[in-house]
């Protein structure tokens, strides 16, 4: 007996080595938190199935998966704009972020988690700061998540004991979805005596670390004038990269820091959006491929994003990575479909469990309406899926084996009381002293 029968889908799938195949008129069961078949329409008898999603044509594939974000910023969204990088932190997000409150990051996650399913969005790896409101909000939306708490260096011991706490608390919790993460913020914030007890830490309690590193060339350029190694040579030096690592952006990594990467347990998490609008320059993408370094898609903050849309992450990424290559040929379909699924599951620690629709894997899926007049005729459903779908064509949300949204609608979520919530503190929020911050920009 099936717990839940998905009938009459086209499903995406992509291989390990990254080739795609859209198998069209399939039936997907899934059992308990697992995808037990995927299977010719047909095949699978309805009787078999306690509850059945009638798909009617559309594109099953993984749930999509934001594999770096600071989800609760979504309270300062639209708050930083057309400023130079060293001012959106300096005057803008660091005095913003005095004002947090612990129940800000509760309703700010919660904002963001109904932001990111509507858009598909199943699993994030967050770093901010009050981790158990966002993990009590991961609970109640019944997403997944990989959760950290940031620290810098000048919090000390104490901190560090404090996020450990995080960790003994959730790691595991919410039937497994949650997973925790060490967070030291960034070399720039972090010095070697703190990264070094970090990734100790991270040694006694299995976790891996989640860390900003090389967030552009001119980063990579202040470390080697001011200590002669680069900064992922600095995480290389303190320990760091021994455990699972989520490296954000690493656009400033050089071809030895590249080759290094390959060699160690380490992910990039991607968020070119971000890379845009602060004009931070573009990432090695193809090269780190090319190593054999996985990358995962990721947002970043709302505050330098605006949305928390992977879709968009796919798609910029595509295009500006060409762009860069100044080739059209560089980062194919396939390439960027499997970036987008086991590659940013890998990323997040969770290859071979999510990413993918296959028997055996979490059951974390997503239908896509491929009706819309703005991707037919379906001449390339996977083209259609990067270049021209839209967040807003996901259906259906699937988690852990349990419908989150279901034709839109959200299950597990009060959008307009989370709104409301939010709209309520606005004024709180956007009050910016700039003498008042909770850290200071210079790397
Ligand atoms: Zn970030």
């Amino acid at each position: 007996m099936y717990d839940l029968l998905i009938q009459n889908t086209h499903v995406l799938h992509v291989s390990h080595g990254s080739e795609i195949r859209v198998l069209r008129d399939h039936d997907i069961a899934i059992q308990a938190n697992r995808i037990s078949a995927v299977e010719p329409v047909g095949t699978i008898q309805p009787s078999d199935a306690r509850q059945i999603i009638q798909a009617d044509g559309k594109l099953a594939m993984p749930g999509l998966i934001n594999t770096h974000s600071h989800v609760p910023m979504v309270i300062f969204r639209g708050l930083a704009e057309d400023v130079s990088l060293e001012k959106w932190f300096n005057e803008y997000m660091w005095p913003l972020e005095s004002n947090l409150q612990e129940e800000d990051v509760y309703w700010g996650m919660l904002l963001g988690l109904a932001e990111m399913i509507e858009a598909g969005v199943t699993s994030v790896a967050d770093h901010y700061f009050y981790m158990d409101q966002a993990a009590r909000a991961v609970q109640e939306a019944g997403t997944r998540a990989a959760l950290g708490w940031v620290v810098f260096g000048n919090q000390g011991q104490a901190m560090l004991d404090r996020t450990t706490q995080f960790i003994e608390r959730w790691q595991g919790a919410a039937g497994g979805r949650i997973t925790a993460w060490l967070a030291p913020h960034a070399p720039y914030t972090c010095d070697d005596d703190f990264l070094s007890a970090s990734a100790q830490r991270a040694r006694d309690l299995g976790v891996g670390i989640h860390i900003h590193v090389a967030e552009t060339a001119a980063q990579t350029q202040a470390s080697l004038e001011k200590r002669g190694i680069t900064p992922i040579r600095v995480l290389e030096e303190t320990g760091v990269l021994e455990r699972p690592t989520i490296l954000a952006h690493a656009i400033g990594a050089t071809p030895s820091d590249i080759q290094l990467l390959a060699e160690r347990p380490a992910g990039v998490a991607h968020a070119p959006k971000t890379y845009l609008k602060l004009a931070m320059g573009s990432a090695p993408v193809v090269a780190f491929r090319e190593a054999g370094v996985p990358v995962g898609l990721a947002t970043d903050g709302a505050v330098s994003n605006n949305t928390l849309d992977i879709w968009e992450s796919m798609r910029l990424m595509a295009m500006t990575q060409k762009q860069a290559q100044a080739s059209p040929e560089m980062m194919t379909i396939a390439q960027v479909l499997h970036i987008a699924t086991r590659s940013s599951a890998r990323v997040v620690g969770l290859a071979d469990q999510i990413g993918a629709v296959e028997p055996g894997y979490l059951a974390d899926l997503i239908l896509v309406d491929m009706g819309g007049a703005h991707v037919q005729p379906l001449h390339s459903i996977t083209a259609s899926l990067i270049y021209a779908t839209r967040a807003s064509d996901v259906q259906t949300v699937i988690v852990d084996g349990k419908v989150i949204m279901r034709d839109r609608k959200l299950l597990t979520l009060n959008k307009e009381e989370i709104i409301q919530q939010v709209s309520q503190a606005m004024r709180r929020l956007a009050r910016r002293v700039p003498s008042q911050r909770i850290q200071v920009y210079n790397p």
